[in-house]
C-alpha cells in the first residue's frame, strides 16, 4: 500500500462524508431525546479527527491525536467523520474484518451507546460504518489509527468489566 497524497485523502473523506449524508444511527432524530448531548462539548473536548482529515473547525493536539472543537454548532455538511459515525467506530476484529462497534468512550455522553444492546439501530447506518472502515483500512495511516483505537476500546471494556465485577463483589 502506498501512502495517499493529500488530494487522494481529500477525495476519500468526501466520499466517506457522503456515506452519512442521510444515514443516521436511528431512523428518527436521536438528538431530540438527549438534547444533542454529543454536541455539547467545550473548548477542551471535541471530536478526534482521522489521519489527514481536514476541517474548518478549530483544532488542538491531544495525546490521542488532533481534536476538532465546535462550540456546539456546525454546518451539517462540515461535520467531521467522527460526528457522522458517532456513537460507533469501525474496528477491525482479530481476522481483520471490520465491525461496527459502539464507542466505549461515548457511554458517559450518549444514551444510544449506553443502551446499545437494546437499541435497534438503522441497519443502513451500521452497514455504512463498516463500509467507512473498509475504505479507511486501505490507507496505512488510517488502518494503524483504527487498530490503535481498537486496542484502546478493548482496554476500556476490560476496565469497565473489572469495575463492574468489583461493584458486584462488594
Ligand atoms: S448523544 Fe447519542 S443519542 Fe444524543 S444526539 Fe448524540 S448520537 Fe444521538
Ligand atoms: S462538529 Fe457539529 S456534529 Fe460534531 S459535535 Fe460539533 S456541533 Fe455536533
Amino acid at each position: 500500500m502506498l501512502d495517499p497524497t493529500a488530494e487522494t485523502r481529500r477525495k476519500t473523506y468526501k466520499r466517506l462524508y457522503r456515506l452519512f449524508d442521510r444515514a443516521t444511527p436511528l431512523p428518527v432524530d436521536c438528538g431530540a431525546v438527549c438534547g444533542k448531548a454529543c454536541c455539547a462539548g467545550d473548548e477542551k473536548t471535541g471530536m478526534l479527527l482521522f489521519p489527514g482529515e481536514e476541517t474548518s473547525l478549530p483544532v488542538f493536539e491531544s495525546e490521542a491525536g488532533r481534536v476538532a472543537v465546535c462550540g456546539g454548532t456546525c454546518r451539517r455538511s462540515e461535520r467531521p467523520l467522527a460526528c457522522r459515525i458517532f456513537p460507533f467506530l469501525p474496528l477491525p476484529d482479530e481476522n481483520g474484518r471490520i465491525r461496527a462497534v459502539p464507542d466505549a468512550r461515548a457511554v458517559p455522553v450518549c444514551p444510544l451507546a449506553r443502551l446499545a444492546r437494546d437499541v435497534r439501530f438503522s441497519r443502513r447506518f451500521l452497514r455504512r460504518v463498516k463500509k467507512a472502515g473498509r475504505i479507511l483500512m486501505r490507507d496505512p495511516e488510517c488502518a494503524a489509527f483504527l487498530q490503535k483505537l481498537g486496542d484502546e476500546q478493548n482496554e476500556l471494556r476490560t476496565l469497565g468489566t473489572l469495575l463492574q465485577d468489583g461493584e458486584q463483589t462488594e
